[in-house]
């Protein structure tokens, strides 16, 4: 718990330096891809030169992602939670993360027939995805496979303190898994440190688990990881139930939280 409240200072404290540097030095990149994109058109350029900016304007697109992953990760911006049906965000960006994973992996859904009502971002659960999927492709270079399923889980008692999360409770789960490269342990216990990657520069930012992260647990949910090197690695994101729908959720076949994975 210590640890994690401290992880939790520590990102904050990052996140506010970092989005003012993000804000200011992604208006100078405008200018710079701005110009860029007039002088690439200009007719008269040589095509050496036409080139030589081209390499400017991916440099400069690359720092922009960047910049865009920073004011994600700052922009603790206060959620706008509506109940909704944890199914349904999944169906919606089923096709966007297809595309992001592309045609190497293929990706299998598994989705409960049971409602999983829960308040939410919409918006922000679909970032969530959309980061995960995103390593998941990086953890899969020659393909593979990436499975999402999701379910009904009750926390009892004992998982609530094994994970340092202090409410039991009916959750709904996303569990993501890849059958890519896998973690060791010492990078597994990293991950949501902002700005730790162990890809190369200019293709990892290290700040697409610490926003999982920040937008779990702005939702009152927590993530656990599974992995083994060689093998794949597996994600699992609790939300509580709407507070409506808990005692509908709680009815038969759901399980008592194993932690497997
Ligand atoms: P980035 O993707 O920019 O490196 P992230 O915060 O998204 O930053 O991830 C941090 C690190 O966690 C990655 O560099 C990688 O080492 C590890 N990681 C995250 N997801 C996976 C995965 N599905 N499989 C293997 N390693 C992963
Ligand atoms: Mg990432």
């Amino acid at each position: 718990l210590e640890e994690k409240l401290l992880q939790s200072q520590k990102m904050e404290a990052i996140g506010q330096l970092a989005g003012g540097v993000a804000h200011d030095f992604n208006n100078i990149l405008m200018v710079i891809l701005g110009y860029g994109s007039i002088l690439v058109n200009e007719e008269t350029l040589p095509a050496r030169q036409k080139e030589q900016v081209e390499q400017i304007m991916n440099a400069a697109d690359k720092a922009a992602k960047l910049t865009s992953d920073l004011l994600a990760f700052s922009r603790k911006q206060v959620i706008k939670p509506s109940t909704m049906d944890l199914n349904d965000i999944i169906l919606h960006v089923e096709k966007f993360l297809s595309r992001i994973i592309g045609e190497d992996v293929q990706l299998r859904a598994r989705l409960t027939p049971r409602e999983l009502q829960v308040d939410v971002d919409r918006g922000q659960i679909e970032q969530v995805l959309i980061n995960l999927a995103t390593n998941a492709r990086d953890a899969m270079p020659k393909g593979g496979l990436l499975t999402i399923e999701t379910s009904a889980q009750r926390i009892d008692e004992a998982f609530a303190q094994a994970n340092g999360i202090g409410v039991p409770g009916p959750y709904a789960v996303i569990s993501i898994s890849d059958t890519g490269v896998g973690m060791d342990e010492q990078t597994r216990r990293r991950i949501f440190e902002p700005f730790f990657t162990t890809k190369e520069v200019g293709k990892g930012t290290g700040l697409g688990m610490s926003i999982v992260y920040g937008i779990i647990q702005q939702h009152s949910g927590f993530v656990n990881v599974y992995s083994e090197p060689g093998l794949g690695t597996t994600f699992r994101i609790y939300l509580p139930f709407s507070e409506q729908s808990a005692e509908a959720a709680l009815e038969p076949e759901v399980a008592v939280a194993p932690p497997g994975g």
